[in-house]
């Protein structure tokens, strides 16, 4: 991006409602943030929060974070304060940039805690909020900045250290601090824009939130080469027409989502033909695109080129690709996962870690430049996915366990199988579904429960479901539920469906029969068998 401001300080960085910020505003915006984050005594590897809803503001404070040498941890606005609080306990931040919906929920979520050296600044007003406890309470804005430098500070950070924190769905109730490092995400970047071809001509779309490490690429690839971001405002998710509109107004030339989104788009059908004419390429991660998603848009769109991207946070952004050489024939037939990305390299292997033969089924694992460190401040969790690569115990050479399940085609491709354990992917959202059953035990009425997830038709990729047993006297309904989950975990991890049992069904071990919940779920939700179900209770 400094380059960029040198190259073309007046071309169009990010394109924002009716607003553009040129590459030499972002970098001298950035550079008089970065130096008041330095002049407030922030060190090397400080971390700084940013609870900021999507847009340019946010962006602005995670390339100032980064050129002054602090890590940024976006924080998902939309997360109850009981979570967000959770990260901030975790990552120690010295600064929490809020606007004001981050600002309330910050400020929730710290509610009578303790936490030594936060300061909580909120953009876009001018003011002073009193001193919360012992944290200071600041309202500021940009035009504040102009007592500081406009010219880059010295820097200290080298390619190994960490950049940013993505804290991520976890097993156990409390979210994952994926450490990613400026080396994880110029080696991808690095790779994208060479790969892709992404230039100055470009207009890129910014559709992933900021917490998702989709937007990592959104925003780096597209600043690497001088194109423009169009970052999609989040309410426009869930109106298909704006969106497709938004494409052929901005007449954007790349849309990288996943593929919720695009099964949205063709559900609704608001793709004309030949339509979009800028767009060159399509690119998905995070989940399957099932294939009539895919025949739906490649016919539609003759002209683009359609890339699938599969990776995990670990592994930052992506770690293999496959471009579709061509529309598939039918329904039936399977996309790749294809091969690694430059420097990064993929391996299906069994229990013993040993690779297994080319279209045996076993777990995937990744190794190469786009491997995180690991989980921040957690050396147990790290060590139980992070595993020295064969060859020794040199920690350069490590591999990750994905918790993928793949094959090897005998054309060269990977195939990916799905999950080998109860992490699912539904509307795009990473969740574990440990998290919400841990938010389930901590409801005093519930006796038992279970979640279990269900494959759909829907553009949700899978219908989360919750089981459970109620003490009879307390005649608790899902909607009392949803309510008090909500307080615990993000909406996106709501059970959609629910069942009530006076005992959960169990296995000949005495665990819960989760083949046997899903079963009946899927018949729940199958009309035509609702009937049998009632039976079955
Ligand atoms: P996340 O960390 O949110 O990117 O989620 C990573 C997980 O999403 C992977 O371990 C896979 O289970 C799944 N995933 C990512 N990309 C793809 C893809 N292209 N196809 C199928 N699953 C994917």
């Amino acid at each position: 991006m400094i380059r960029q401001a040198e190259l073309r300080p007046d071309g169009g960085a990010i394109v924002w409602q009716d607003e553009t910020i040129t590459y030499g505003e972002l970098d001298r915006v950035t550079n008089r943030l970065a130096a008041m984050f330095r002049e407030s005594g922030c060190q090397p590897g400080d971390r700084i929060g940013i609870a900021i809803v999507k847009s340019p503001a946010a962006i602005i404070c995670m390339i100032a974070a980064l050129k002054a040498d602090c890590v940024y941890v976006p924080i998902d606005t939309e997360s109850p304060a009981s979570r967000i609080r959770k990260i901030i306990e975790s990552c120690r931040p010295v600064w929490i940039m809020t606007d004001a919906k981050g600002a309330k929920r910050v400020d929730d979520s710290l509610m009578n805690v303790a936490i030594d050296n936060t300061i909580q600044i909120q953009i876009g007003s001018v003011g002073a909020l009193p001193v919360v406890g012992n944290r200071l309470n600041t309202l500021f804005c940009f035009s504040e900045l102009e007592n500081y430098p406009d010219i880059a500070i010295p820097g200290t950070r080298q390619p190994d250290d960490a950049a940013h924190i993505l804290f991520t769905s976890g097993s156990t109730g409390t979210p994952k601090g994926v450490v990613i490092t400026h080396q994880n995400v110029t080696s991808f970047v690095d790779w994208g824009v060479n790969y892709f071809g992404i230039d100055e001509t470009d207009r890129v779309s910014g559709h992933a939130p900021l917490h998702f490490d989709l937007s990592t690429f959104d925003i780096y690839g597209t600043f690497a080469a001088g194109a423009e971001l169009h970052p999609v405002e989040p309410e426009m998710n869930l109106l298909p027409q704006k969106l497709a509109q938004f494409i052929r107004e901005r007449q954007l030339t790349q849309w990288f989502s996943v593929p919720s989104i695009l099964n949205y788009l063709m559900k609704f059908d608001v793709v004309d033909d030949g339509d979009f004419p800028s767009l060159k390429r399509l690119m998905w991660c995070g989940e399957v695109l099932p294939v009539p998603t895919l025949i739906y848009f490649m016919q539609k769109l003759p002209l683009v080129e359609f890339t699938n991207l599969y990776g995990p946070t670990e592994a930052t952004i992506a770690s293999s690709y496959y471009t579709m050489p061509a529309c598939p024939a039918s329904e039936t037939e399977t996309t790749p996962i294809g091969v690694a990305c430059d420097g990064e390299e993929l391996s299906i292997r069994n229990e013993r870690l040993e690779t297994v033969a080319p279209g045996e089924i076993g777990d995937l694992f990744i190794g190469g430049v786009g491997l995180s460190p690991g989980y921040w401040e957690d050396l147990e969790k790290t060590a139980s996915v992070f595993f020295p690569g064969p060859g020794g115990l040199d920690t350069q050479n490590r591999i990750y366990k994905t918790g993928d399940l793949a094959r090897l085609r005998e054309d060269g491709q990977i195939e990916f199988l799905g999950r080998a354990d109860t992490q699912i992917k539904s509307r795009g959202y990473r969740i574990e579904l440990g998290e919400i059953e841990t938010a389930l035990v901590s409801l005093p009425y519930l006796d038992e429960s279970a979640i279990v997830a269900i494959d759909t038709d829907g553009f949700e990729n899978k219908v989360i479901c919750c089981a459970y047993v109620v003490q009879p006297e307390l005649n608790v309904s899902p909607a009392r539920i949803r309510a008090d989950l909500l307080q615990l975990i993000p909406q996106y991890m709501l059970p959609a469906d629910w069942l009530t049992f006076d005992m959960l069904p169990k296995n000949a071990n005495g665990k819960i029969h989760r083949p046997r919940l899903r079963e009946l779920f899927s018949l729940k939700r199958n009309p035509d068998a609702s009937k049998k179900v009632k039976a079955l209770d």
